[in-house]
């Protein structure tokens, strides 16, 4: 059994990725080739975004968005406390300051009360309140509603980080649309990969969407002799976007049978374990489909019997931003992280993809549920 299971994709798929190399292979434009272009413009009809920017990878998806921002010293640019190390990661390299928020203790995402104190703190402390970066954490859209609201009365750009996200719903909208502009991630793992490293930045408006493209071109005006700015080099390979072409095609498709999956889960591991709650606004992707033991012991002998069954389980987070080595220094709500602090003692993800088998499945099911029998 595999956590993510990319062989049984690709073997179902495979003719039409091969189809699609070889077409890479005989033009040869390895670089920008006509792919990207139909990609993007793929990408943007699905999620029902005005600009598609695809770039080298989630990581410099966020980079180019607070570049294009101008977003640099002074700032404060606030992130969850329990996503991945990249949501905070870019902030430190345009100069900026992140500044730590608590997550709601049922959805992980972003806390709204908690970004309200955060932003007050930042401004005790000197800085400029800038922007915010809520996750769509494990597939499920971010509280958008409350968070643009918080974000629109401090003048915040809300940059949405859905490399977990792309694609779920929030009031019947797919992510791509909220905010000043929304970044994914192609990384092979994610519920859209390519076969290599991957990105994207969605936006509606186009005067960004115009600066995002000379950002991840060396800063080019009219052509690429043209430097105009500082900017860098991040495209998708031709050959990744090939790739996602066919990827994107059975995406709605796999949507549907993680849909039905995670469905499953809840119905049978609901009486054992914190399973995930969906609000009525929003439908998940189910990037990841994480329960939540009593506490952290329970949390590791469960995993221990899960892994003992060979069964793969993996903990995402096991340890909040804040918390590492590489981030401890910088601000943070005053009033604690513990909602971010408890879920990383305590959640664990199941396998989850759309070539999960109902037998896997059941094997899954009767393990977790053995342990209370
Ligand atoms: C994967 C991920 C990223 C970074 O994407 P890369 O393509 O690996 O750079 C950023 N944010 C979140 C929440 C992610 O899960």
């Amino acid at each position: 059994m595999q956590f993510i299971d990319l062989a049984a994709q690709q073997s179902h798929i495979r003719d039409r990725i091969d189809r699609r190399i070889r077409a890479v292979l005989d033009h040869g434009d390895y670089i920008m080739g006509r792919e990207v272009a139909e990609l993007e413009e793929a990408l943007a009809a699905h999620c029902d975004t005005a600009h598609c920017i695809s770039c080298a990878n989630g990581t410099d998806a966020l980079m180019l968005v607070l570049m294009a921002l101008g977003v640099g010293p002074g700032d404060a640019v606030f992130v969850p406390a329990f996503t991945f190390a990249a949501t905070a990661e870019v902030v430190p390299l345009v100069g900026a300051t992140p500044v730590f928020v608590d997550i709601d203790p049922t959805f992980f995402t972003m806390a709204p009360t908690s970004l309200e104190r955060a932003i007050e703190h930042a401004r005790r402390l000197g800085l400029r309140p800038s922007a915010v970066i809520p996750v769509d954490l494990f597939g499920l859209p971010a509280d958008y509603d409350r968070l643009s609201v918080i974000a629109k009365a401090n003048d915040l750009s809300l940059i949405a980080d859905s490399a977990q996200g792309w694609g779920a719903t929030y009031h019947g909208e797919k992510t791509g649309g909220f905010g000043t502009a929304t970044t994914t991630s192609f990384f092979p793992a994610k519920p859209l990969g390519c076969y290599g490293d991957g990105g994207a930045v969605f936006t509606d408006d186009p005067e960004l969407a115009t600066h995002l493209r000379s950002l991840r071109a060396h800063g080019k005006g009219q052509d690429k002799y043209d430097s105009i700015r500082i900017g860098m080099n991040s495209r998708l390979d031709t050959l990744q976007a090939a790739v996602l072409l066919e990827k994107l095609a059975i995406y709605p498709s796999e949507l549907t049978v993680r849909h039905q999956i995670a469905s499953r889960y809840t119905a049978t591991l609901k009486d054992y374990f914190t399973t995930p709650t969906v609000p009525a606004e929003c439908s998940s992707i189910w990037a990841q489909y994480t329960l939540r033991a009593r506490d952290k012991a329970a949390r590791d002998a469960t995993v221990a019997k899960l892994r003992a069954e060979k069964i793969p389980a993996a903990i995402y987070y096991p340890h909040p931003l804040h918390q590492q080595a590489g981030y401890a220094d910088f601000p943070r709500d005053p009033s604690g992280l513990p909602h971010a602090e408890n879920a990383a003692s305590s959640v664990f993800s199941l396998p989850m993809h759309p070539y999960l088998s109902n037998s896997d499945q059941d094997r899954v099911i009767e393990t977790l549920t053995s342990i209370y029998q």
